[in-house]
């Protein structure tokens, strides 16, 4: 709650607007705040609408140093903090055996039940109640990561059910023992594709069963959450809450990860979790939200979300973290009264050490897990943490800034709540991104997009840099701008090759040019969430047996002549037969073909056709064609046919 009354001094960086604000946020009623960021108001927000927060790591980022601010930048306990700024429920994750066989940690803040003890009852004595993440594995689970804990590495599947009960009823009894105040509990984590190195539905949910019935047993006022990600995938979640049905899993909340950067519009989001709340008579949550206050990195290890391709949807900025889970509260609360919160992901993840500080930064990281994973986790997960170890990959999107002051954004729970009005100020101008193909010419837009923090927008006049952009050869190109009020905005020009392909990055949503043929489970144009993309959509194949598949266009009246074919494909062959994918053209003059491999995640191959000779006819036919094995997957992307001289 606010208190009684208290005036702050703020500086909120809005896009490149900088706005410094002494600001009132008097009284302790319920009415709109006078803020340094606005905040729309969400009617009609039940009272006891969970605004929650995950700050798993925090124990390894004190160990490492690191010290956490009130508002007047005075140091001060985390939790009392989250408390000051109208948080009302702290999350925590529970690796079961984050430790390697020397006692070092993993890393992601070595959160064993102990140390989620200490932080539950840390939370609870500051006045916030607590929800446990059981992940049922010794280290992070997710869609992509589902392994079993090393004490049950040898168990049978239904003996793992019997497992994970022990262990719910261990760890809880554990905190009711120390105090902690816990008003729900999630039976594993993101637990789409499996749990506990179980994957098939009958086995996880016997353990989601065991894990509700000691839950049950230790915290009989605690509600059950089930937790899946991916609301986006068309069908998914429907599909998910059925067979939950079908299996008789006990579950009072599904609860949902929910990032804008990758999971669909809001819109979505409330009407795939209204279904189950209608269809079930379930309660509905978000688990997991975030957004992006900065790109840059503030520790020496890359960000997850790095450039701003990868986050569009909101503006990179303090304002923008308050649009962000501002949106996703409102879509929670368009549920109904099903809908019980939203949790906001390590919003406490902060720096251990500036980035020009990496190598001490590292010792910290591995000394106490404060770090996303230390170098001793690849013992557990060598694919992943062994190759990729290193810290915060979250520094940017903390509600935090890097000295460990809040953020205003930290108060956007409550002003979503009560509603809170800012001077106007810029929060985003939309940068235009051109194509040209070579030899093309350049236009530039005479007004951009520039949209304000009321959520409003208009169409602003923008002065254009004298540049000459060069489209004799590629490449990419940045003109900067300026428009009336000063604010600067860069125009991207990236020129491409002539491309004679209709649709060649299956961008438009008229795919009717391409011929795709396959045997495989999944053969289609699906949106691209893969950092450093070509553009927005790709093609996917993937299937878990054997399969053919076919992409091909036949271009017609063609100026006869040679012609270059490229394309670029990343993707991994899984099945020791090895996969046979090529990039073939074929007209009236001969067939010609490049083969095409696949490297890895994001690895792109680009495989080119130098000469392709197209006839009298003026028609070649261009196609990828692949022969795979079981698990093999890829992504199609960047088609060119491009006429050489
Ligand atoms: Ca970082």
């Amino acid at each position: 709650m606010f208190k009684s009354t208290f005036w702050r001094s703020v500086a909120v960086t809005l896009g490149a607007v900088t706005v410094a604000a002494g600001i009132s946020a008097c009284d302790g009623g319920d009415g709109p705040v006078e803020a340094g960021i606005a905040v729309k108001k969400v009617e009609n927000l039940p009272a006891d609408f969970a605004a929650g927060v995950d700050v798993s790591t925090v124990l390894s980022l004190e160990e490492s140093g690191v010290v956490f601010k009130d508002a007047d930048g005075n140091e001060a306990d985390l939790f009392g903090v989250l408390k000051d700024h109208g948080i009302t429920h702290v999350r925590v994750r529970v690796c079961n055996d984050p430790f390697d066989a020397e006692g070092n940690g993993y890393g992601g803040g070595n959160v064993s039940p102990e140390r989620a003890t200490e932080i539950g009852k840390r939370a609870t004595d500051a006045g916030l109640k607590v929800f446990v993440d059981l992940h049922y594995s010794d280290f992070w689970a997710d869609p992509a990561k589902q392994m079993a804990p090393k004490a049950w590495a040898e168990l049978a599947d239904a003996d793992r059910a019997t497992a994970a009960g022990d262990f719910t009823k261990q760890t809880l009894t554990q905190m009711k023992d120390a105090g902690v105040d816990v008003a729900m509990v999630q039976t594993g984590n993101e637990t789409n594709n499996g749990v506990a190195g179980v994957t098939a539905w009958d086995g996880m949910a016997a353990i989601f069963n065991a894990g509700a019935a000691a839950t049950r047993e230790v915290f009989p006022d605690a509600l059950v959450a089930v937790h899946f990600t991916n609301p986006e995938q068309e069908g998914s979640y429907e599909r998910i809450a059925k067979i939950l049905d079908n299996f008789d899993v006990d579950y009072d909340v599904f609860a949902s990860s929910y990032y804008p950067f990758w999971h669909g519009t809001t819109e979505n989001l409330t009407a795939v979790l209204k279904n189950i709340a209608d269809t079930y008579g379930k309660k509905v949550m978000v688990a997991e939200t975030s957004w992006v206050r900065t790109l840059d990195d503030a520790d020496g290890f890359p960000n997850v979300i790095g450039t701003a391709e990868d986050a569009t949807q909101f503006p990179i900025s303090v304002q923008g973290q308050a649009d962000a889970v501002r949106s996703v509260v409102q879509a929670v609360a368009d549920v109904g009264d099903a809908g019980i919160g939203v949790f906001y992901w390590e919003p406490a993840w902060l720096p251990v050490g500036p980035p020009d500080a990496v190598a001490g930064n590292a010792k910290l990281w591995e000394q106490f897990g404060s770090g996303w994973a230390t170098s001793s986790a690849g013992s557990y997960d060598p694919a992943d943490a062994g190759a990729n170890f290193g810290g915060s990959a979250w520094d940017n999107q903390s509600l935090f800034d890097t000295d460990g002051t809040p953020l205003e954004s930290l108060w956007v729970f409550e002003y979503a709540r009560r509603g809170a009005t800012a001077p106007l100020a810029v929060s985003k101008i939309e940068a235009p991104h051109i194509a040209v193909q070579v030899g093309g010419t350049v236009e530039l837009p005479p007004a951009v997009t520039v949209n304000y923090n009321d959520g409003t927008s208009a169409e602003v006049p923008v002065s254009w840099a004298e540049i000459a952009v060069d489209t004799s050869t590629e490449g990419s190109h940045e003109v900067p701008g300026t428009i009336a009020d000063g604010s600067q905005v860069i125009a991207t020009i990236v020129v491409g090759p002539i491309n004679v392909l209709l649709n060649p990055g299956f961008e438009d949503d008229d795919l009717s040019m391409w011929t795709l043929e396959s045997d495989a489970a999944t053969f289609a144009v699906v949106d691209d969430n893969v950092p450093a993309a070509i553009d927005a959509r790709v093609l996917n194949f993937w299937s878990e047996d054997d399969f053919t598949f076919s992409a091909s266009q036949i271009v017609t009246g063609l100026e006869p002549g040679t012609y270059r074919v490229r394309v670029s494909i990343h993707g991994e062959d899984k099945d020791p037969a090895g996969a046979q994918i090529a990039l073939n053209a074929a007209g009236s003059e001969g067939q010609w073909t490049a083969p095409l491999q696949l490297d890895g995640w994001q690895a792109w191959f680009e495989g080119v056709i130098e000469e392709a000779v197209v006839g009298a006819d003026g028609t070649l036919t261009v196609s990828v064609d692949g022969t795979a094995g079981a698990e093999d997957w890829g992504f199609i992307d960047g088609f060119v046919l491009e006429p050489e001289n």
